[in-house]
């Protein structure tokens, strides 16, 4: 069995992806659900705050040309 660090909450769903994460724990946070409650993580690795995605990815299925 996993020894559970004392004051230290597992991460959450969000946190999964993240660099930070250690065995079941955070290595940053001790209650990584509480940083994830006002929103991202400011300290995660797999997701970017403040970048808002360019409204790029349209062009698909142009490009198929039908030959009989
Ligand atoms: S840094 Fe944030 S996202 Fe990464 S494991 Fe810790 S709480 Fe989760």
């Amino acid at each position: 069995m996993a020894k559970t660090p004392p004051g230290k909450n597992p991460i959450v769903d969000q946190c999964l992806g993240c660099e930070n994460i250690e065995g079941e724990f955070c290595r940053i946070w001790a209650v990584p659900a509480a940083k994830w409650r006002l929103g991202p993580c400011p300290s995660a690795t797999h997701v970017r705050i403040d970048t808002k995605e360019p409204a790029e990815k349209v062009r698909v299925g142009q490009q198929k040309q039908k030959k009989k």
